[in-house]
């Protein structure tokens, strides 16, 4: 039980990296507060689960690109659980196209919801912590902020952006014994992915040094790590969670 009395948030949980990452903390003891946009049925189903058992699980509307709706969600958690120690920044979209024919909307979009929503959360959480003297965030980037990629100059800008982020909140709050880290999923497959042309799959799989993509737990696990006390001698890292894709 290595989160047993943390309260945490989780954003973008109603599936996929987020959705593991909501069960693994639940299984690791910690109390979990995990937003959504538009799933709510899956969001319901998902607190179902979480609290089956007897964990402390409550799903959350709560748009990650709007400063109202984070300060709302921390109000709602210190109000209802007490505090919050972790913060995990996981919502995220892709909005994919070459620059050519990219809009200034697709640009913002992405922009708002990969990276805005990392200030926005971490900026509305940071009295509670700062009170607590301790807290743990961890941000969700990907290989592709680190590497770039032709065809998603919006993602890459927003996951780059995420990892100075990371960086600057580490230095900035570490004599407050808060840290914070970024997490670079290489290709982790999810239902999303399960939908995609079979043979094209393969082929990232083969190109990946551990021959298969990673799985969301394979994400949570290292967000459970990075939550934990187990590093607490930890902040500011950039940690790739990718079989091996790219070894930066
Ligand atoms: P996913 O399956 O598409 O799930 C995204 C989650 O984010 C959903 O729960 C979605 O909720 C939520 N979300 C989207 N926009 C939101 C918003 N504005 N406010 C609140 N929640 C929002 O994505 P995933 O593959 O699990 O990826 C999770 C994170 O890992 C993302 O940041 C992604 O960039 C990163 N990542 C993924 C991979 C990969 O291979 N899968 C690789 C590298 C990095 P709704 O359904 O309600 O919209």
């Amino acid at each position: 039980m290595l989160l047993e009395g943390k309260v945490a948030i989780v954003t973008g949980a109603s599936r996929g990296i987020g959705k593991a990452i909501a069960q693994q903390f639940i299984a690791q003891g910690a109390a979990v507060a995990f937003t959504y946009r538009s799933s709510a049925e899956a969001a319901e189903a998902l607190e179902k689960e979480l609290t089956a058992n007897g964990g402390t699980a409550k799903g959350f509307q709560s748009d990650a690109a709007s400063m109202t709706d984070a300060e709302r969600l921390v109000q709602e958690v210190v109000d209802t659980l007490g505090t919050v120690d972790i913060v995990i920044n996981n919502a995220g979209i892709t909005d994919d196209t070459l620059l050519m024919r990219m809009s200034e909307d697709q640009w913002d979009r992405v922009i708002n919801i990969n990276l805005k929503s990392c200030f926005n959360l971490t900026k509305a959480v940071l009295r509670t912590m700062l009170k607590a003297r301790s807290g743990s965030i961890v941000n969700i980037s990907s290989v592709v902020g680190v590497q770039g990629n032709a065809g998603q100059a919006n993602y890459a800008a927003s996951k780059a952006g995420i990892l100075g982020f990371t960086k600057s909140v580490a230095l900035e709050l570490g004599s407050r014994n808060i840290r914070c880290n970024a997490i670079a999923p290489g290709f982790i497959e999810t239902e999303m992915t399960a939908k995609l042309d079979p043979d094209t799959v393969q082929g990232w799989r083969d190109a990946i040094p551990l021959k298969r993509g990673g799985s969301p737990e394979d994400v949570a696990n290292l967000c459970v790590f990075l939550a934990s006390d187990m590093s607490s001698y930890i902040t500011g890292q950039t940690l790739c969670v990718d079989g091996g894709m790219i070894t930066a």
